[in-house]
Protein backbone atom coordinates (compact mmCIF):
# COMPACT_ATOMS: atom_id res chain seq x y z
CA UNK A 1 0.00 0.00 0.00
CA UNK A 2 1.29 3.52 -0.75
CA UNK A 3 1.63 6.01 2.14
CA UNK A 4 1.10 8.87 0.84
CA UNK A 5 -0.39 10.91 3.10
CA UNK A 6 2.12 10.58 5.16
CA UNK A 7 4.81 12.48 3.08
CA UNK A 8 2.21 15.29 2.61
CA UNK A 9 2.15 15.29 6.42
CA UNK A 10 5.71 15.60 7.18
CA UNK A 11 6.22 18.16 4.30
CA UNK A 12 3.17 20.21 5.30
CA UNK A 13 1.66 20.22 1.77
CA UNK A 14 -2.04 20.97 0.58
CA UNK A 15 -2.16 18.88 -2.65
CA UNK A 16 -0.45 16.37 -4.60
CA UNK A 17 -1.88 15.30 -8.00
CA UNK A 18 -0.82 13.19 -10.24
CA UNK A 19 -1.18 13.23 -14.16
CA UNK A 20 -1.33 10.58 -17.08
CA UNK A 21 -1.99 10.89 -20.44
CA UNK A 22 -2.10 7.92 -22.26
CA UNK A 23 -1.02 9.31 -26.16
CA UNK A 24 1.86 11.17 -25.13
CA UNK A 25 2.73 9.16 -22.27
CA UNK A 26 3.27 11.76 -19.83
CA UNK A 27 4.05 11.05 -16.43
CA UNK A 28 3.90 14.23 -14.24
CA UNK A 29 3.04 15.27 -10.62
CA UNK A 30 2.16 18.55 -9.26
CA UNK A 31 2.79 19.44 -5.64
CA UNK A 32 0.93 22.56 -3.79
CA UNK A 33 2.49 22.48 -0.91
CA UNK A 34 0.76 26.22 0.53
CA UNK A 35 -1.51 28.38 -1.00
CA UNK A 36 -1.87 30.40 1.89
CA UNK A 37 0.08 33.71 0.57
CA UNK A 38 -0.94 33.03 -2.90
CA UNK A 39 -1.30 31.01 -5.94
CA UNK A 40 1.44 28.00 -5.84
CA UNK A 41 4.11 29.28 -8.30
CA UNK A 42 7.18 26.72 -9.38
CA UNK A 43 8.59 25.62 -12.28
CA UNK A 44 8.27 22.29 -14.13
CA UNK A 45 11.48 19.83 -13.92
CA UNK A 46 11.40 16.83 -16.42
CA UNK A 47 13.99 14.37 -15.31
CA UNK A 48 14.98 10.44 -15.49
CA UNK A 49 14.29 9.80 -12.37
CA UNK A 50 15.45 6.17 -11.41
CA UNK A 51 12.00 5.57 -9.74
CA UNK A 52 8.43 7.22 -8.84
CA UNK A 53 9.20 7.66 -5.40
CA UNK A 54 12.19 9.74 -6.28
CA UNK A 55 10.44 11.94 -8.25
CA UNK A 56 7.67 12.11 -5.26
CA UNK A 57 10.11 13.27 -3.15
CA UNK A 58 11.86 15.61 -5.53
CA UNK A 59 8.07 17.67 -5.93
CA UNK A 60 7.49 17.48 -2.55
CA UNK A 61 10.74 18.83 -1.48
CA UNK A 62 11.27 21.64 -4.40
CA UNK A 63 7.91 23.01 -3.84
CA UNK A 64 7.33 23.51 -0.15
CA UNK A 65 11.15 25.13 -0.88
CA UNK A 66 8.96 27.51 -3.37
CA UNK A 67 6.81 28.46 -0.17
CA UNK A 68 9.71 29.49 1.80
CA UNK A 69 11.39 31.53 -1.24
CA UNK A 70 8.01 33.60 -1.75
CA UNK A 71 7.06 34.13 1.64
CA UNK A 72 10.50 35.53 2.50
CA UNK A 73 10.60 37.25 -0.63
CA UNK A 74 7.24 38.92 0.35
CA UNK A 75 5.24 38.10 -2.77
CA UNK A 76 1.64 37.09 -2.46
CA UNK A 77 2.54 33.53 -3.99
CA UNK A 78 2.50 29.98 -2.29
CA UNK A 79 4.77 27.16 -3.17
CA UNK A 80 4.45 24.74 -5.78
CA UNK A 81 6.62 22.51 -8.66
CA UNK A 82 5.78 20.68 -10.95
CA UNK A 83 7.91 17.15 -12.12
CA UNK A 84 7.32 15.09 -15.35
CA UNK A 85 8.72 11.83 -14.98
CA UNK A 86 11.32 11.25 -18.69
CA UNK A 87 14.37 12.29 -20.53
CA UNK A 88 14.14 15.85 -21.91
CA UNK A 89 15.86 15.18 -24.56
CA UNK A 90 14.35 11.90 -26.04
CA UNK A 91 11.26 11.74 -24.30
CA UNK A 92 9.73 15.49 -24.78
CA UNK A 93 6.82 15.90 -27.45
CA UNK A 94 4.89 19.11 -28.33
CA UNK A 95 1.98 16.88 -27.77
CA UNK A 96 3.27 16.07 -24.00
CA UNK A 97 3.52 19.84 -23.58
CA UNK A 98 0.02 20.25 -24.30
CA UNK A 99 -0.95 17.87 -22.27
CA UNK A 100 0.75 19.16 -19.36
CA UNK A 101 -0.84 22.55 -20.49
CA UNK A 102 -3.93 21.20 -19.95
CA UNK A 103 -3.39 19.50 -16.80
CA UNK A 104 -2.29 22.75 -15.38
CA UNK A 105 -4.61 24.87 -16.40
CA UNK A 106 -7.25 21.97 -14.87
CA UNK A 107 -5.80 23.16 -11.48
CA UNK A 108 -8.19 26.30 -11.98
CA UNK A 109 -4.90 28.55 -11.19
CA UNK A 110 -3.80 27.20 -6.98
CA UNK A 111 -0.72 26.15 -9.40
CA UNK A 112 1.16 28.67 -11.97
CA UNK A 113 4.07 26.72 -13.99
CA UNK A 114 7.57 28.14 -15.37
CA UNK A 115 10.61 26.89 -16.36
CA UNK A 116 13.00 24.54 -14.83
CA UNK A 117 15.52 21.72 -15.46
CA UNK A 118 14.78 20.02 -19.19
CA UNK A 119 12.31 22.51 -19.96
CA UNK A 120 12.59 25.67 -21.75
CA UNK A 121 11.09 29.19 -22.60
CA UNK A 122 9.58 27.82 -26.10
CA UNK A 123 8.25 24.65 -24.11
CA UNK A 124 6.17 27.39 -21.63
CA UNK A 125 4.95 29.02 -25.16
CA UNK A 126 3.74 25.72 -25.98
CA UNK A 127 2.15 25.46 -22.83
CA UNK A 128 0.72 28.70 -22.67
CA UNK A 129 -1.21 27.52 -25.82
CA UNK A 130 -3.60 25.37 -23.36
CA UNK A 131 -3.65 27.14 -20.03
CA UNK A 132 -3.50 31.47 -19.12
CA UNK A 133 -1.26 29.33 -15.52
CA UNK A 134 2.11 29.55 -17.42
CA UNK A 135 5.11 32.25 -16.71
CA UNK A 136 8.15 32.64 -18.30
CA UNK A 137 7.35 32.66 -22.05
CA UNK A 138 8.46 34.73 -25.00
CA UNK A 139 5.39 36.07 -25.45
CA UNK A 140 4.76 39.75 -25.42
CA UNK A 141 5.04 41.11 -21.53
CA UNK A 142 7.20 38.17 -20.69
CA UNK A 143 10.35 38.45 -18.61
CA UNK A 144 12.29 36.57 -20.02
CA UNK A 145 15.78 35.53 -19.20
CA UNK A 146 15.59 35.60 -14.99
CA UNK A 147 19.14 35.27 -14.48
CA UNK A 148 20.05 39.11 -14.81
CA UNK A 149 17.45 39.91 -12.06
CA UNK A 150 19.00 36.77 -9.77
CA UNK A 151 22.46 38.50 -10.22
CA UNK A 152 20.94 42.10 -9.52
CA UNK A 153 19.54 40.44 -6.20
CA UNK A 154 22.38 38.41 -5.33
CA UNK A 155 24.58 41.53 -5.62
CA UNK A 156 22.30 43.45 -3.68
CA UNK A 157 22.31 41.06 -0.92
CA UNK A 158 26.00 40.26 -0.88
CA UNK A 159 26.45 44.23 0.03
CA UNK A 160 24.05 43.49 3.50
CA UNK A 161 25.85 41.04 3.93
CA UNK A 162 29.15 42.52 3.53
CA UNK A 163 27.48 44.97 5.43
CA UNK A 164 26.87 42.67 8.60
CA UNK A 165 30.19 40.92 8.14
CA UNK A 166 31.42 43.94 9.32
CA UNK A 167 33.62 44.88 6.03
CA UNK A 168 31.65 48.29 5.23
CA UNK A 169 29.21 48.22 2.74
CA UNK A 170 31.23 49.51 -0.62
CA UNK A 171 32.22 46.80 -2.79
CA UNK A 172 35.12 48.67 -4.49
CA UNK A 173 38.18 46.89 -3.80
CA UNK A 174 36.33 43.42 -2.39
CA UNK A 175 37.92 40.15 -3.51
CA UNK A 176 35.00 37.97 -4.69
CA UNK A 177 35.47 34.38 -5.67
CA UNK A 178 32.66 33.28 -8.17
CA UNK A 179 32.42 29.46 -8.01
CA UNK A 180 30.58 28.80 -11.93
CA UNK A 181 30.41 31.84 -13.96
CA UNK A 182 27.25 30.93 -16.17
CA UNK A 183 24.16 32.58 -16.47
CA UNK A 184 23.93 34.27 -13.14
CA UNK A 185 28.17 34.18 -12.37
CA UNK A 186 28.81 36.03 -15.63
CA UNK A 187 26.29 38.64 -14.81
CA UNK A 188 27.32 38.88 -11.20
CA UNK A 189 30.93 39.30 -12.31
CA UNK A 190 29.92 42.12 -14.57
CA UNK A 191 28.02 44.04 -11.82
CA UNK A 192 30.90 43.17 -9.13
CA UNK A 193 33.38 44.31 -11.69
CA UNK A 194 31.68 47.80 -12.51
CA UNK A 195 31.36 48.37 -8.62
CA UNK A 196 35.04 47.84 -8.50
CA UNK A 197 35.44 44.20 -6.68
CA UNK A 198 38.31 41.76 -7.50
CA UNK A 199 37.48 38.67 -9.16
CA UNK A 200 38.56 35.09 -8.84
CA UNK A 201 36.46 32.72 -11.00
CA UNK A 202 36.20 29.28 -11.73
CA UNK A 203 34.65 26.98 -14.07
CA UNK A 204 34.55 23.84 -15.29
CA UNK A 205 34.09 25.42 -18.59
CA UNK A 206 36.84 27.03 -20.56
CA UNK A 207 34.99 29.80 -22.49
CA UNK A 208 33.18 30.44 -19.41
CA UNK A 209 36.08 31.42 -18.30
CA UNK A 210 37.39 33.57 -21.20
CA UNK A 211 34.59 35.65 -21.33
CA UNK A 212 34.90 37.10 -17.48
CA UNK A 213 38.85 37.01 -17.95
CA UNK A 214 38.59 39.24 -20.85
CA UNK A 215 35.94 41.33 -19.98
CA UNK A 216 36.49 41.79 -16.24
CA UNK A 217 39.89 40.93 -15.67
CA UNK A 218 39.03 38.18 -13.39
CA UNK A 219 42.15 35.74 -11.70
CA UNK A 220 40.89 32.06 -12.46
CA UNK A 221 41.75 28.93 -10.14
CA UNK A 222 40.95 25.36 -10.85
CA UNK A 223 37.91 24.31 -9.56
CA UNK A 224 38.86 22.48 -6.16
CA UNK A 225 40.90 25.40 -5.22
CA UNK A 226 37.95 28.00 -5.12
CA UNK A 227 37.27 26.85 -1.56
CA UNK A 228 40.80 27.95 -0.29
CA UNK A 229 40.86 31.25 -1.58
CA UNK A 230 41.85 33.65 0.12
CA UNK A 231 38.62 36.32 -0.52
CA UNK A 232 36.26 38.92 1.26
CA UNK A 233 33.17 37.05 -0.24
CA UNK A 234 32.73 33.12 -1.88
CA UNK A 235 29.68 33.31 -4.11
CA UNK A 236 28.76 29.86 -4.99
CA UNK A 237 27.01 30.00 -8.18
CA UNK A 238 27.13 26.72 -9.87
CA UNK A 239 26.15 23.51 -7.60
CA UNK A 240 23.82 22.55 -4.29
CA UNK A 241 25.80 21.09 -1.39
CA UNK A 242 29.13 22.92 -1.77
CA UNK A 243 28.95 23.59 2.02
CA UNK A 244 29.40 20.95 3.59
CA UNK A 245 31.94 18.83 5.94
CA UNK A 246 34.54 18.77 3.53
CA UNK A 247 34.75 22.65 2.61
CA UNK A 248 33.67 24.61 5.34
CA UNK A 249 36.98 24.13 7.16
CA UNK A 250 38.95 25.18 4.21
CA UNK A 251 37.30 28.62 3.72
CA UNK A 252 39.06 31.33 3.82
CA UNK A 253 35.91 34.06 3.17
CA UNK A 254 34.16 36.34 5.61
CA UNK A 255 30.56 36.06 3.75
CA UNK A 256 29.30 33.72 1.43
CA UNK A 257 26.67 35.27 -1.06
CA UNK A 258 25.67 33.07 -4.43
CA UNK A 259 23.06 32.24 -6.25
CA UNK A 260 23.36 28.64 -6.06
CA UNK A 261 20.31 26.42 -4.67
CA UNK A 262 20.78 24.16 -1.51
CA UNK A 263 24.01 25.22 -1.06
CA UNK A 264 24.19 23.39 2.44
CA UNK A 265 24.98 19.63 2.45
CA UNK A 266 23.34 19.52 6.33
CA UNK A 267 21.45 21.76 8.50
CA UNK A 268 24.57 21.34 10.60
CA UNK A 269 26.86 23.12 7.88
CA UNK A 270 24.97 26.62 8.59
CA UNK A 271 25.87 25.94 12.66
CA UNK A 272 29.21 25.17 11.71
CA UNK A 273 29.45 28.90 9.17
CA UNK A 274 28.05 30.29 12.50
CA UNK A 275 30.71 28.88 14.80
CA UNK A 276 33.48 30.44 12.24
CA UNK A 277 32.22 33.36 12.15
CA UNK A 278 31.38 33.13 8.59
CA UNK A 279 28.26 34.95 7.45
CA UNK A 280 25.93 33.18 5.15
CA UNK A 281 23.48 34.59 3.28
CA UNK A 282 20.91 32.08 2.82
CA UNK A 283 20.50 30.81 -0.85
CA UNK A 284 16.96 31.25 -1.24
CA UNK A 285 16.79 34.57 -0.22
CA UNK A 286 19.07 35.62 -1.71
CA UNK A 287 18.62 33.81 -4.76
CA UNK A 288 15.03 35.44 -5.62
CA UNK A 289 15.29 37.77 -7.98
CA UNK A 290 14.40 35.11 -10.71
CA UNK A 291 10.91 34.27 -8.81
CA UNK A 292 10.27 38.02 -8.24
CA UNK A 293 11.17 38.77 -12.05
CA UNK A 294 8.76 35.55 -12.99
CA UNK A 295 5.95 36.62 -10.44
CA UNK A 296 6.20 40.20 -11.89
CA UNK A 297 4.46 38.65 -15.04
CA UNK A 298 1.20 38.42 -13.41
CA UNK A 299 0.45 42.22 -12.80
CA UNK A 300 1.93 42.75 -15.79
CA UNK A 301 5.57 43.18 -16.73
CA UNK A 302 7.56 46.44 -15.87
CA UNK A 303 11.14 46.10 -15.95
CA UNK A 304 11.55 49.35 -13.77
CA UNK A 305 9.38 47.76 -11.02
CA UNK A 306 10.89 44.68 -10.70
CA UNK A 307 14.65 46.04 -10.71
CA UNK A 308 13.20 48.06 -7.40
CA UNK A 309 11.46 44.62 -6.01
CA UNK A 310 14.61 42.54 -6.51
CA UNK A 311 16.66 45.36 -4.75
CA UNK A 312 14.69 45.05 -2.08
CA UNK A 313 16.82 41.58 -1.63
CA UNK A 314 19.28 43.87 0.20
CA UNK A 315 16.75 44.02 2.92
CA UNK A 316 15.53 40.71 2.91
CA UNK A 317 19.05 39.73 3.57
CA UNK A 318 19.67 42.30 6.25
CA UNK A 319 16.38 41.26 7.81
CA UNK A 320 17.49 37.55 8.29
CA UNK A 321 21.45 38.98 9.32
CA UNK A 322 19.86 40.95 11.95
CA UNK A 323 17.34 37.97 13.26
CA UNK A 324 20.36 35.84 12.96
CA UNK A 325 22.43 37.75 15.42
CA UNK A 326 19.53 38.89 18.21
CA UNK A 327 18.60 35.38 18.43
CA UNK A 328 21.94 33.82 18.22
CA UNK A 329 20.40 31.77 15.86
CA UNK A 330 22.17 30.81 12.32
CA UNK A 331 20.97 32.66 8.97
CA UNK A 332 19.38 29.78 7.38
CA UNK A 333 17.59 29.22 10.40
CA UNK A 334 16.57 32.78 11.14
CA UNK A 335 15.43 32.55 7.29
CA UNK A 336 12.78 30.18 7.39
CA UNK A 337 11.45 31.51 11.01
CA UNK A 338 10.84 34.34 8.88
CA UNK A 339 8.95 32.79 6.23
CA UNK A 340 7.15 31.16 8.53
CA UNK A 341 6.50 33.99 10.67
CA UNK A 342 4.59 35.14 7.35
CA UNK A 343 2.70 32.34 6.69
CA UNK A 344 1.36 32.49 10.59
CA UNK A 345 0.50 36.22 10.29
CA UNK A 346 -1.45 35.29 7.05
CA UNK A 347 -3.43 32.61 8.64
CA UNK A 348 -4.31 34.26 11.97
CA UNK A 349 -5.76 37.41 9.74
CA UNK A 350 -7.96 34.31 9.09
CA UNK A 351 -9.12 36.18 5.74
CA UNK A 352 -7.88 32.96 3.20
CA UNK A 353 -10.09 32.71 0.26
CA UNK A 354 -9.46 29.71 -1.70
CA UNK A 355 -7.26 30.23 -4.37
CA UNK A 356 -8.83 29.80 -7.59
CA UNK A 357 -9.23 31.13 -11.22
P1 LIG B 1 24.34 27.77 -15.47
O1 LIG B 1 24.26 26.32 -15.80
O2 LIG B 1 24.14 28.77 -16.55
O3 LIG B 1 25.73 28.10 -14.77
C1 LIG B 1 26.37 27.25 -13.89
C2 LIG B 1 27.86 27.31 -14.20
O4 LIG B 1 28.55 26.52 -13.23
C3 LIG B 1 28.22 26.72 -15.58
O5 LIG B 1 29.03 27.63 -16.29
C4 LIG B 1 28.95 25.43 -15.22
O6 LIG B 1 29.94 25.11 -16.17
C5 LIG B 1 29.54 25.78 -13.88
N1 LIG B 1 29.89 24.62 -13.06
C6 LIG B 1 29.27 23.43 -12.98
N2 LIG B 1 29.91 22.63 -12.12
C7 LIG B 1 30.95 23.33 -11.63
C8 LIG B 1 31.97 23.05 -10.69
N3 LIG B 1 32.07 21.87 -10.10
N4 LIG B 1 32.88 24.02 -10.42
C9 LIG B 1 32.80 25.22 -11.04
N5 LIG B 1 31.86 25.54 -11.94
C10 LIG B 1 30.94 24.61 -12.23
O7 LIG B 1 23.28 27.99 -14.29
P2 LIG B 1 22.70 29.36 -13.75
O8 LIG B 1 21.37 29.60 -14.36
O9 LIG B 1 23.73 30.39 -13.82
O10 LIG B 1 22.43 28.99 -12.22
C11 LIG B 1 23.50 28.87 -11.30
C12 LIG B 1 22.97 28.41 -9.95
O11 LIG B 1 22.02 29.37 -9.45
C13 LIG B 1 22.21 27.08 -9.99
O12 LIG B 1 22.41 26.41 -8.76
C14 LIG B 1 20.76 27.51 -10.09
O13 LIG B 1 19.89 26.53 -9.56
C15 LIG B 1 20.76 28.75 -9.22
N6 LIG B 1 19.71 29.71 -9.54
C16 LIG B 1 19.62 30.23 -10.79
C17 LIG B 1 18.63 31.15 -11.08
C18 LIG B 1 18.53 31.78 -12.45
O14 LIG B 1 17.84 32.80 -12.58
N7 LIG B 1 19.18 31.23 -13.46
C19 LIG B 1 17.69 31.53 -10.09
C20 LIG B 1 17.82 30.99 -8.79
C21 LIG B 1 18.83 30.07 -8.55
Amino acid sequence: MVEIFQDLISYGHEQVAFFHDKDTGLKAIVGIHSTVLGPALGGCRMWNYASESEAVRDVLRLSRGMTYKAAVAGLRLGGGKAVIIGDARTEKSEAMLLAFGRCVESLGGRYITAEDVGMSVQDIDVMRTQTQFAVGGSNEGGSGDPSVMTAFGVFQGMKAAVKAAGLGEDLNGMKVAIQGVGHVGYHLASYLSAAGAQLIVTDIYPNQIERVVEEFGAEVVSADDIYGVQCDVFAPCALGAVLNSRTVATLKCKVIAGSANNQLENESDGFELMRRGIVYAPDYAINSGGLINVAAELDGYNKELVLGKVSQVYTTINNILQLSRQENIPPHVAADRMAEQRLKEKKSRGDRMPVKA
